[in-house]
């Protein structure tokens, strides 16, 4: 069991409390999306569950095991930012494969992933290229194989296609929904767009101010909202 629980997470930074004793489960397996207004704490409440941040008290659990104070690179947990933050001077090869730095994976083992893997994602005719020889998508792309070459079991998307133009950003929401289908591997997958949160996950967190407004079904919260503040963000109507 893989599934995480976040409780009474509170998060400070100097005076200002952005995560304000946050309690939620995402559970193993599923597709779940964190959803909010801009500056609702979506993005510190990632990088609390991959180790980039220290909450100010609370605790992280992943399964069995307490991982609040647990370094990133041993909680098995794979991050795919909105930027792509990919090394422009590596190839596509170099650029996925830098996801088994530090993993100590022998060259055959790496090079029959990285196969693999860019197969899966539509890359295979691209390793030799330089990020800026490639489109938008194919970035996001690359983003995305170096996260899946280290075969975590989370996946965590800070707005990973918020970059991307309507069509495309279309295109990649149904891939990402095939890829969790095949994978099987939990995605938490963070955006402040109600429609992208509503077809994309099986299970929606909405923040507001750093605290779970209603976390539920899509089919819940759009028909049996908590709270106005709900029910106006989802687009229940009145
Ligand atoms: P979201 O991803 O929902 O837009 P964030 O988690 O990025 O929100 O930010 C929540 C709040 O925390 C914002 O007001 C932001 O300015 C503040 N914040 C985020 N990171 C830091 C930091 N490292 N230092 C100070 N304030 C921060
Ligand atoms: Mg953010």
């Amino acid at each position: 069991m893989a599934e995480i629980r976040l409780v009474n997470i509170v998060k400070k930074f100097d005076e200002d409390t952005v995560v304000n004793n946050l309690n939620l489960t995402i559970e193993d397996g599923s597709f779940t999306v964190i959803v909010g207004p801009s500056g609702c704490g979506k993005s510190t409440t990632l990088r609390m569950i991959a180790g980039l941040e220290t909450p100010t008290s609370g605790e992280i659990w992943i399964g069995d095991d307490c991982v609040t104070n647990l370094e990133p690179g041993k909680r098995n947990i794979a991050m795919v930012f909105q930027n792509y933050a990919l090394y422009p001077t590596m190839t596509v090869r170099k650029n996925i494969e830098f996801g088994l730095v530090n993993k100590k994976v022998p060259k055959a083992e790496r090079e029959s992933l990285i196969q693999e893997i860019s197969d899966i994602v539509g890359l295979t005719d691209h390793l030799d290229k330089k990020p800026h020889q490639l489109s938008g998508g194919q970035r996001q792309r690359v983003a995305l194989a170096r996260a899946m070459v280290k075969k975590p079991k989370v996946f965590i998307l800070d707005e990973p296609l918020s970059n991307l133009d309507a069509k495309l950003r279309g295109q990649m929401r149904r891939e990402l929904i095939q890829l969790h289908k095949r994978l099987g591997t939990t995605f938490v997958y963070v955006t402040h767009d109600q429609v992208e949160a509503m077809s994309m996950g099986d299970q929606i967190i909405l923040l507001d101010k750093g605290v779970t407004q209603q976390m539920d079904s899509p089919m819940n919260m759009y028909h049996d909202p908590n709270n106005v503040f709900t029910a106006e963000f989802i687009g229940t109507p009145p």
